[in-house]
């Protein structure tokens, strides 16, 4: 069962709540760049991107956000932005004017960029601290307050702040708490327009910490929508292989409310990845499913070019279970939970399923792909 959360509104595309889970993507180009962001984000949207981030390092990349806003829009894509800031909280202040969300970092939002020293700090200055990222934050948060800006907390393994390292080391406790310091602010200032992130390029650290983070905010009842994704997952079918490991677990376990996988590709390249591990984890179902067998001595047809004509027959058929199994000895009882099943009943025969029960038994194979067709038709109507 998917984690209840609150709804979080990104522009005109809210999530969490019982939003579908959004798919998302980051341009390359430099933000400053206005008509190369526009081209990369026409290109993500029109893939399926239903959120395009930014990354917004300076005050003029915040303020060009409203150029790149406005060009789109008269370009009809009024896709929600994102503006991702680090390191720097007036810039933040300057994106929450412009953004649908801002993120920020919580391991360098305040507290000076991770200096590598070995630092021992006292309770008193651990408060000190706290109090001084209070001080900060708050201000932002009135901010988002005012223009409906929602915000994510993004946490990366590796960008901790010395305080927190000083007491957690590099760890998932570590990540976990960076975070939670931030959410008891906006519980405090009751602020729930936030989205939690918690990110490694190792899918086992990054599924145990997202898991330790959505338990803590349990304990402390909060129910904060969950961002995933696997960092510097690299490109091709080792980034995609991760990314589906790191990503897919969470999404069984029921957690995450919006992925983005990261690829070394053109942004607009990780969106079917990611409609593709929504849709193998039953999260979101985009398109029909196919069950099929891997064929064995027993395969009574040529699977690979049976599997081409049916699915080139039943794509438009979003969310239907269709099986394609090799022999009638097996096939049946391993189709799992499918709609319908096409199985091979003999030497150029076939046999029709609706679930368990056979509808059509030992058709000539010539006829099968119609007759499957004119059933799911008869069925739907
Ligand atoms: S369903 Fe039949 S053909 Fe397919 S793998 Fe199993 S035994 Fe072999």
């Amino acid at each position: 069962m998917r984690r209840p959360t609150v709804e979080v509104r990104v522009g005109k595309v809210p999530m969490g709540g019982n939003n579908p889970i959004r798919v998302q993507s980051m341009t390359t180009a430099p933000t400053t760049d206005t008509e190369a962001c526009v081209e990369q984000i026409k290109r993500i949207v029109d893939a399926g991107g239903e959120y395009v981030r930014l990354t917004t390092q300076g005050i003029r990349e915040a303020e060009n956000l409203k150029n790149i806003r406005e060009a789109l829009l008269r370009d009809g894509y009024d896709v929600p932005l994102i503006a991702d800031v680090h390191f720097n909280a007036n810039v933040a202040d300057v994106a929450a004017l412009y953004a649908d969300k801002v993120r920020i970092n919580p391991g360098n939002y305040v507290d000076p960029a991770r200096k590598f020293r070995k630092i021992d700090y006292t309770d008193e200055e651990y408060a000190a601290e706290l109090q001084k990222i209070e001080e900060r934050f708050v201000p932002f948060l009135n901010i988002c307050r005012e223009h409906h800006t929602a915000i994510r907390l993004g946490v990366n393994h590796g960008s901790l702040s010395d305080r927190i390292m000083s007491r957690y080391g590099d760890t998932p406790e570590g990540m976990v708490e960076s975070c939670m310091e931030f959410l008891r602010i906006c519980v405090k200032q009751q602020f729930d327009q936030v989205v939690i992130s918690i990110k490694a390029s190792n899918p086992d650290v990054m599924t145990r910490t997202v898991r330790l983070m959505a338990s803590t905010m349990d304990k402390e009842d909060m129910h904060f929508p969950l961002h995933l994704g696997v960092t510097e997952a690299g490109e091709g079918e080792d980034g995609r292989l991760k990314s589906a490991v790191g990503i897919g677990a969470l999404l069984l376990d029921g957690l995450g409310d919006t992925i983005r996988v990261s690829l070394s590709e053109a942004p607009e390249k990780e969106i079917p990845v990611a409609y593709g591990i929504l849709q193998a984890t039953r999260s979101r179902i985009t398109k029909t499913e196919y069950i099929s067998c891997p064929g064995c001595g027993r395969t009574m047809y040529d699977l690979e070019q049976t599997i081409a004509r049916v699915k080139a027959a039943t794509s438009h058929l979003t969310g239907l279970k269709i099986a394609i199994m090799g022999c009638i000895v097996n096939g049946p009882g391993e189709m799992a939970d499918a709609d319908y099943g096409y199985v091979g009943a003999g030497r150029g025969r076939i046999s029709l399923y609706r679930g368990k029960e056979c509808v059509e038994m030992n058709i000539p194979e010539a006829e099968a792909v119609d007759k499957l067709l004119e059933i799911i038709d008869r069925d739907r109507k």
